[in-house]
């Protein structure tokens, strides 16, 4: 039987109560327009030709814009509004020519001053499906259709903002207290504060540190195609000590800038020496971690120049990991130095992506040519609909800056094929191969193509 008008009232009155409890668990609408939300202006407006895009959420009377690329507007009634026909249409709304849609009029008198003739607008859903704002595309001239393919990716772009907001959720969860090298340090604190400076500066005078290296493959293939330098500190009474009990006091010391360059210097000579046994190497990648410190120091980029000339490998063949936190401490800086570092040829690695503050936006702002997503993601991916949306997110903003992407920490072979079925291209994780010595990874490039067993098999074999 058909609804009468009064419960057909209701029901949009409860389902409009749902959205607004939402939108407002978001807790987006308190904050000041959003600086990561302009990548993704940016990138549609960039994407689609447009002539300007904005991100809006819609409360019970207004629009509220949380970015606008080459538009100034703020807020907005939100009766008649583009968000109305949105959440009227349940889905992406697209006008080729203002001046012949049935709401002519309201468009014209909203958008003829400010010249719009056409736009596409699709929604940003909460994970349960509301539609809590809108991501809008707009041309000065009318503009035919868009192709169902177009409005999928304008769709994928309005889910990094669903994604963006989730993100900021889970790191609150993830890291509430506090980022893991305070955290490590804190560890360190309570356990009688070892080791001491002292103890750092001596490890390094005899020479106690050893880089241990781990896999970088593939998906589809398996092939490894770089290597990351991980350092440990091999003690004579305490055994392998891993970097996260030393890093960060090394950091706070300043100890990290010679121990730094050690790191640097054997990753370069290493690379040396595989290449020699085999130059069909010369296409591995090898990549070092660097702090914040190493960034603030002058001088950066012409140390990595005179190792690479002394060493004579190509700077293709060295790359650099660091997190945006380690940027941020000095970002002027940190943008001279990552600019001379990528005229040399270098890659450049964004470390632990999704654990930092405004992920999206230093992303944009720094010249990254890989982005590594967090291994607590990608943890979690098995865990539910939302954590897989996120890394599917940000597996789709790299492929749009034209990003390559690898997923740290593949332990599982469900991980493994939840990522290939993503399209991730590259991974590296205890699924494939742990941090091992050079003579251990020397046995795995000999593997022949340089690819290692299918975990599958492997699973299969044991089951
Ligand atoms: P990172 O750069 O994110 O390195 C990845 C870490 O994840 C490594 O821990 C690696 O052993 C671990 N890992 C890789 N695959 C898996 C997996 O499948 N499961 C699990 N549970 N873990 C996995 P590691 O070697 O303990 O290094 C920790 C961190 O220490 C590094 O994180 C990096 O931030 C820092 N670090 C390591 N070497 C250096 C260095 O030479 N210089 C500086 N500045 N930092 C370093
Ligand atoms: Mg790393
Ligand atoms: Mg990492």
């Amino acid at each position: 039987m058909p609804l009468a008008v009064s419960e057909i009232r209701e029901k949009n009155r409860e389902q409009e109560d749902t959205r607004l409890a939402a939108l407002i668990s978001t807790g987006i609408l308190d904050t000041p327009p959003e600086p990561s939300y302009d990548t993704i202006t940016r990138l549609a407006g960039e994407y689609f030709q447009a002539d300007s895009a904005t991100i809006g959420f819609a409360d019970e009377g207004r629009v509220w814009m949380k970015s606008c690329w080459h538009q100034m507007v703020r807020e907005l009634p939100r009766k008649s509004s583009i968000c109305d026909m949105v959440i009227a249409e349940d889905g992406p709304v697209v006008v080729a020519d203002i001046s012949r849609h049935p709401q002519r009029d309201t468009l014209l008198r909203r958008f003829k001053h400010i010249g719009i003739a056409s736009f596409a607008s699709v929604p940003v859903r909460s994970t349960a499906g509301r539609i809590l704002g809108i991501l809008t595309v707009f041309y000065h001239k009318p503009r035919p259709e868009m192709r169902p393919e177009s409005i999928r990716t304008l769709e994928s772009l309005a889910d990094m903002v669903s994604s963006q907001l989730e993100l900021r959720q889970l790191h609150k969860t993830l890291h509430g207290n506090g980022s893991r090298h305070r955290h490590a340090r804190s560890v360190a604190t309570a356990n009688e504060s070892w080791p001491s400076k002292a103890d750092l500066r001596q490890a390094l005078d005899l020479g106690q540190f050893v880089l241990y290296y781990q896999p970088e493959v593939d998906l589809s293939t398996r092939r490894i195609v770089g290597l990351e330098a991980l350092i440990r500190w091999v003690h004579p009474e305490r055994g392998l000590i891993p970097p996260m009990e030393f890093i960060p006091l090394a950091e706070e010391s300043g100890l990290i800038l010679p121990i730094g360059d050690w790191v640097l210097s054997q990753a370069c000579s290493q690379i040396q020496r595989w290449c020699k046994e085999d130059p069909r190497r010369v296409s591995l990648r090898v990549a070092v971690n660097l702090s914040a410190r190493q960034f603030s120091r002058e001088g950066l980029a012409d140390h990595v120049e005179a190792l690479l000339l002394n060493t004579g490998i190509s700077s293709r063949q060295l790359g650099l990991e660091m997190t945006e936190s380690s940027l941020i401490p000095n970002v002027r800086i940190a943008m001279e130095v990552l600019s001379s570092l990528r005229r040399l040829g270098v890659s450049l690695l964004m470390d632990d992506f999704g654990t930092g503050y405004n992920s999206l936006n230093n992303l944009q702002s720094f010249p990254f040519d890989v982005l590594k997503i967090d291994r607590s993601f990608v943890t979690r991916m098995t865990e539910g609909d939302q954590p897989l949306q996120i890394v599917r997110t940000i597996i789709e903003l790299a492929r749009v800056m034209g990003m390559d992407v690898v997923a740290e920490g593949i332990e599982t072979c469900e991980q493994y094929r939840l990522l290939r079925e993503m399209h991730c291209r590259y991974g590296q994780g205890y699924l494939f191969a742990r941090p091992m010595t050079a003579e251990a990874v020397t046995d795995l490039l000999r593997l022949p193509g340089r690819i290692l067993p299918d975990p599958e098999l492997a699973e299969l074999v044991c089951a």
